[in-house]
C-alpha cells in the first residue's frame, strides 16, 4: 500500500458540486481507499485572469495502483466529467493531479513526482495542510516552511 495526495481543481459549471463528485470517484477507485478529504476552497485563477475563480481541494488516498496506473485512472476520470483539454491554465471542468506517491521522486516525460510546481501555489499548499500539516515534501523541505511564501495569493475556505 502507497500513500498519495491528489489536487482537485475546477473552474467551470458548478466546481463545487464537481469536486465533491470528484472525491466520491476517487473513492470509488479499484485498489484504492479514500482516507481524508481537505475543505474546499476559492481561488482566483492562475495565469489568464479573465476566467471563473477555481474551486480547489486535496484529498489522501492508499492505493496499491502503480504511479502511471494512478494517474491514467485520474485522466479516466477528468474524462468523464467532460474535460476540454484546451489551453494550460485555462478553464476547466476537473483537473486532478498527482500531488505526492509515498516518497517517490520522478521525472518522467508522463509524471513528475512531487508535482513540479506544488510548493509555489496557496490553492494546493493549504488543501495539503488541511491533510497533514507535518507533511515533508521530498526534496523541498517541509509542506509548512512554504506556507508563508504564497500568503499573498488570494484563497479563502470555501
Ligand atoms: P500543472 O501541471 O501546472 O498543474 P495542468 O494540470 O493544467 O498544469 P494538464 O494539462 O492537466 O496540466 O496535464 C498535462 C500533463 O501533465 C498530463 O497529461 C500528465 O501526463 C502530466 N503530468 C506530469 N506530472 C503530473 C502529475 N504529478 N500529476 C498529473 N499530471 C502530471
Ligand atoms: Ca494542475
Ligand atoms: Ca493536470
Amino acid at each position: 500500500m502507497s500513500v498519495a495526495y491528489i489536487a482537485l481543481g475546477a473552474n467551470l459549471g458548478d466546481p463545487a458540486a464537481t469536486v465533491n463528485a470528484a472525491f466520491t470517484a476517487l473513492a470509488g477507485l479499484p485498489q484504492t481507499t479514500l482516507t481524508a478529504r481537505s475543505a474546499l476552497y476559492r481561488t482566483a485563477p492562475v495565469g489568464i485572469v479573465d476566467q471563473p475563480e477555481f474551486i480547489n481541494a486535496a484529498a489522501r488516498i492508499t492505493t496499491d495502483l502503480a504511479p502511471e496506473a494512478l494517474l491514467d485512472e485520474l485522466l479516466a476520470i477528468e474524462q468523464r466529467f467532460g474535460r476540454i483539454r484546451a489551453e494550460r491554465n485555462g478553464p476547466r471542468t476537473l483537473d486532478l493531479d498527482i500531488l505526492l506517491y509515498d516518497e517517490l521522486v520522478i521525472d518522467t516525460p508522463r509524471l513528475t513526482l512531487p508535482h513540479p510546481r506544488l510548493h509555489l501555489r496557496a490553492f494546493v499548499l493549504y488543501p495539503l495542510a488541511d491533510l497533514a500539516t507535518d507533511l515533508a515534501l521530498p526534496g523541498r523541505g517541509s509542506l509548512a516552511a512554504w506556507l508563508p511564501a504564497v500568503a499573498n495569493q488570494g484563497i479563502i475556505r470555501a
